[in-house]
């Protein structure tokens, strides 16, 4: 449907008055000024004002294949036309069928167990259900702690935002009481001055295996992890983090669940990043967003064989898994993701990826010899960009809290989109972006920094 200009006037009357966007701030809640996209092609949007933008963070770093793929239209529409829904409950299908093996294919290790659900979060919180449950059937229903970590951002449902570790999140939520401990922040670049990285490694492990003394193995169920900590500021751990805390995670026979939500899906330059990225093959892989390249939501909740036949059979003692969904593997959204992977291989978008990173990293990194840029950080085809206006204080909430929102400001009117959080700002483009189109996000974000330098110079505030 074309709309026209002034139609957007009253359609954002409705938005503020009907719809509820995530995260909504309550003190503006019917007032907002959201800009409508309402058209997308490859790696661009267009506004309601026709304005073409490069979606620096492909939606919500989702969009792996970009925009407009009729292929995955097509087979979405065939599907809805075929069968539109099938109930996982008392029938199979084929069509979810076929993707939960082509998972099984591309998971490291023994992990071939796919269950399916509606995004990230229901995904993290049908792990965490089956680790309580395995628990429950190996009669120790004590050992249910949740180990996870300061800034880990796992999800929107009770449980996964129970173990999620974003304290500006926190205030005005319940969240589940006693099951999660969270470890100190694992970002190198706030280590104390003169601390080495190994140093800051060491540390970062040891406090894992204090955790577990702490709150005692017999009641730690599982530790909780994103490869690289998306939402809480593109963190990602030093080099080896990942593989020693799953060794300790194995001496205290706590389960290790890696949530791959942003990380799966050739972010990372390889379908899951665990073990070709990390080296490590978990116990539980938790999926979601460029499974199905954001064109339909689904996600999944990927359990190994060895958890599964540990309570399957006489060992279950008769128990189901009393956990699922009106719309777990959905065949439109099932369709959607096979379609994606043949597209990803047809296309070799995992072989793309790692081609251009060292490009996207080289121009990512030299973004921090503008001054008021404290750290770059990122990998693979994602990035961070953290700003330290007061450069007396390395805490975020210290420094002006709207920089990151001034560079987005001005990287929007130049035409790139970024995702601003506090005093950095994140990026995740669709992954079939080129050399020329990385250049050219670069070179906006240059610009759009040197304008927010100017502006903070004006107000004082630098
Ligand atoms: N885990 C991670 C690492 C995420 O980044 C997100 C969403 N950004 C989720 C879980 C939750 O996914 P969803 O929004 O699809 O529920």
């Amino acid at each position: 449907m074309t709309l026209r200009n002034s139609d957007f006037d009253e359609i954002r009357v409705w938005d503020n008055e009907n719809f509820v966007h995530p995260w909504e701030g309550m003190e503006h809640i019917g007032q907002n000024e959201r800009t409508f996209t309402e058209t997308a092609d490859g790696i661009y949007v267009t506004t309601e004002a026709g304005k073409r933008l490069i979606d620096g963070p492909a939606g919500m770093w989702c969009v792996q294949i970009g925009y407009g793929n009729g292929e995955i239209a097509d087979a979405m529409a065939t599907q809805a036309r075929d069968m539109a829904y099938f109930s996982p409950f008392n029938n199979a299908n084929s069509v979810p069928a076929r993707l939960a093996h082509e998972i099984a294919k591309r998971t490291p290790g023994d992990l071939n167990h796919v269950f399916f659900t509606t995004g990230g979060s229901t995904a993290v919180d049908t792990a965490i259900r089956f680790v309580h449950f395995r628990n429950n059937i190996l009669g120790r229903p004590e050992k249910k702690i949740v180990i996870s970590r300061q800034k880990a951002y796992h999800g929107s449902t009770f449980l996964a935002a129970s173990v999620s570790g974003k304290e500006r999140d926190k205030g005005w939520l319940d969240q589940a009481q006693g099951m999660s401990y969270f470890l100190p922040n694992v970002n190198p670049y706030i280590r104390p001055e003169g601390m080495s990285l190994q140093a800051f490694l060491d540390e970062k492990v040891a406090d894992l295996e204090n955790a577990i003394l702490e709150i005692g193995a017999d009641k730690v169920a599982a530790f909780i992890a994103e490869p690289i900590l998306a939402s809480g500021g593109v963190i990602v751990p030093p080099k080896g983090y990942h593989k020693r805390c799953l060794d300790i995670c194995r001496k205290y026979d706590v389960l290790y669940i890696s949530d791959e939500v942003v990380t799966g899906w050739g972010r990372l330059g390889h379908w899951f990043a665990s073990e070709d990225v990390f080296d490590i093959v978990p116990d539980i892989i938790t999926t979601a967003k460029g499974l199905t390249s954001g064109y339909v939501p689904m996600g999944a909740c990927i359990i190994s064989d060895a958890l599964i036949d540990s309570v399957s059979g006489e060992k279950s003692q008769g128990a189901t898994f009393s956990n699922g969904y009106t719309y777990s593997g959905h065949p439109v959204s099932a369709i959607a993701a096979l379609k994606n992977i043949e597209i990803f291989e047809r296309e070799g978008i995992l072989e793309h990826v790692r081609e251009v990173s060292p490009l996207f990293q080289e121009r990512l990194t030299a973004l921090g010899d503008f001054p008021i840029v404290g750290d770059t950080r990122g990998m693979g085809l994602v990035g961070c960009v953290e700003c330290v206006v007061d450069s007396n204080s390395e805490d975020s909430l210290d420094l002006d809290k709207t920089v990151g929102a001034r560079i987005d400001h001005h990287c929007q009117e130049l035409g790139l989109i970024l995702r601003p959080i506090i005093n950095m700002c994140v990026f995740s483009p669709p992954l079939i972006i080129n050399v020329s189109q990385i250049n050219q996000m670069f070179d906006i974000m240059e610009k759009g920094i040197k304008l927010t330098t100017e502006d903070l110079a004006v107000k004082g505030l630098w």
